[in-house]
């Protein structure tokens, strides 16, 4: 069974969308992941706006929002 990737600051159970952005706002490679709301902290900006950004790569095609 694989454990549940946690965000690395507050321990929250990250879902896909959470990690894929993580990749796209933080690092392709990293192995660090956060959710929404500890990465809207860290770059200042709400998390209605990370939503929408989702929307976005996803819209986009984006390969890492899968
Ligand atoms: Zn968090």
């Amino acid at each position: 069974m694989t454990e549940p990737v946690r965000c690395a600051r507050c321990g929250a159970v990250l879902e896909k969308d959470d990690i894929a952005l993580t990749r796209k706002m933080v690092n392709r490679g990293t192995e660090t992941f956060f959710c929404i709301s500890c990465l809207a902290d860290h770059f200042e900006l709400t998390e209605e706006i990370l939503r929408i950004k989702i929307r976005e790569f996803k819209a986009m095609g984006c390969t890492l929002f899968d």
